[in-house]
């Protein structure tokens, strides 16, 4: 699962098919189909959620103690499935 950071508002969000935009509106991003997507903007940082550890982690969720750890991880700044737009439009 792909996700964008906004480092100016500090917003994290998901990506739809549908360009989403953080909440000062400087970060954006949206899939182009299933596994490709695209992003903009000086100051997000793309950001991945392991899927299979995300939903071991829900089917595990406890019931009260510590939080059941999954992997979320920053994509590398040259990624082929997740790429940067031209900041200037
Ligand atoms: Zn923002």
């Amino acid at each position: 699962m792909k996700l964008l950071m906004c480092l100016q508002c500090h917003d994290i969000f998901n990506l739809s098919l549908e360009e989403k935009t953080c909440g000062c509106g400087l970060t954006r991003g949206k899939y182009i189909d299933q596994l490709n997507a695209t992003y903009s903007g000086k100051h997000a940082i793309p950001l991945g959620f392991t899927n299979t550890s995300l939903i071991k982690a829900i089917q595990n969720q406890p019931t009260n103690g510590l939080g059941e750890p999954f992997t979320a991880f920053v994509i590398p700044k040259e990624c082929a499935t997740f790429v940067k737009e031209d900041e200037v439009k």
